[in-house]
């Protein structure tokens, strides 16, 4: 893989930004920008050099995986770093949000007092916003995995069995196939707990009559998969049948209105707006969706406040829900990858209702 363009990305923020420096710890980025897979590195990028830091446990690592003009080890993290910014002849240096208070202080304490220091936010989203055709390749792998994922454990899903049971062999089916890691914790709720929009597996055993929602994805070359299915145990009852098909027609409404130059705020309101109309508007108190890439939950951010435009390249989930207390949920969520021409869902598993039961 070639690491050229997305060099280039990080050069052009500089000059947008008006810095001299980039300071980046985040495993996410550092990944993105050189290759390194490791989980603890600083990454520094000027107009002219990519320099990359880390420690005796990952030098080999580095040296056969990073794609830098250097690669630094360090003994002391802030030694090694603030030495390398006085080698570089920086001063206005720009970090990461997510750089802890004391790792910032570190850098500061053992460099130049005349150094300015400008914490990023937002500015660095846009770093890995828009997804190549090998990202996006990778991503609907693992949305693949989804699909073949839950194919194998369905027989499971049944009444008398826990949803940690559920779970457990989804994580098992999941890995078989070929990912490296669950996404996130497997969210299975049924019956009540389907009213907790993050209710993790617990104990809590299916019942006939349920709806059971199950949110999960797994990580595949770095990249993520996230989705969630909402499947009926048996006849359920026809307010649960009224919320499943009122999350899915927002579902439904709002993906078919992904296309270049749509805002983001417009597809949550499309979904907000018809789960409002059929009365459940107090019920839907999480955003639309979220991007999905290297982080599970990434930019842009798909909800009332989002400000963002649907771009060609990006990758987010729609993902609307009704938590209805003493009831029960339905969540439906799909990934969908913005194209020229509108979009493409990359996840595979039909959303349509079904009652694993009957049919
Ligand atoms: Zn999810
Ligand atoms: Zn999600």
């Amino acid at each position: 893989m070639t690491y050229s363009h997305r060099r280039q990305k990080a050069v052009n923020l500089l000059s947008d930004l008006d810095l001299d420096v980039l300071i980046l710890c985040q495993p996410e980025n550092i990944r993105y920008l050189c290759g390194f897979t490791g989980s603890d590195g600083v990454l520094l990028i000027t107009p002219h050099r990519l320099v990359f830091l880390t420690d005796s446990r990952y030098t080999t690592q580095s040296n056969e995986e990073v794609s830098a003009d250097c690669v630094i080890e360090y003994k002391i993290q802030a030694d090694g770093v603030a030495e390398q910014l006085l080698t570089l002849g920086v001063t206005r240096i720009g970090f990461e949000s997510g750089l802890a208070f004391g790792v910032v202080k570190g850098f500061q304490t053992k460099g130049d007092p005349n150094w300015l220091w400008l914490h990023l936010k937002d500015e660095l989203h846009t770093l890995r916003l828009h997804k190549s055709a090998d990202e996006i390749s990778v991503i609907g792998s693992a949305a693949e995995l989804n699909l073949a994922g839950l194919a194998e454990i369905e027989e499971m899903i049944r009444p008398g069995v826990r949803e940690d049971e559920v779970a457990l062999a989804l994580e098992f089916a999941l890995r078989k196939l070929g990912a490296e890691e669950k996404a996130f914790d497997i969210i299975v709720a049924s019956g009540l707990r389907g009213a907790m929009p993050h209710g993790l597996a617990s104990g809590k055993v299916l019942k006939d009559g349920e709806l059971v929602t199950i949110d999960f994805g797994c990580r595949l070359s770095g990249y993520h998969s996230d989705e969630t299915v909402t499947l009926a145990l048996g006849e359920v009852s026809d307010e649960l049948r009224t919320i499943f098909d009122t999350v899915l027609e927002a579902h439904d409404r709002a993906l078919a209105t992904v296309a270049p130059g749509v805002a983001l705020c417009k597809l949550d309101q499309i979904a907000r707006d018809h789960i409002k109309a059929c009365g459940y508007g107090d019920y839907f108190g999480h955003g639309l969706g979220h991007g999905v890439g290297l982080e599970v939950h990434e930019a842009p951010t798909v909800s009332p406040r989002s400000t963002a435009i649907a771009e060609e390249g990006m990758v987010f989930t729609i993902e609307p829900g009704i938590y209805l207390p003493a009831v029960g949920g339905v969540r439906i969520e799909d990934m969908v990858l913005v194209t020229a021409e509108g979009y493409l869902t990359l996840t595979k598993i039909p959303k349509t209702f079904r009652n694993i039961l009957l049919n």
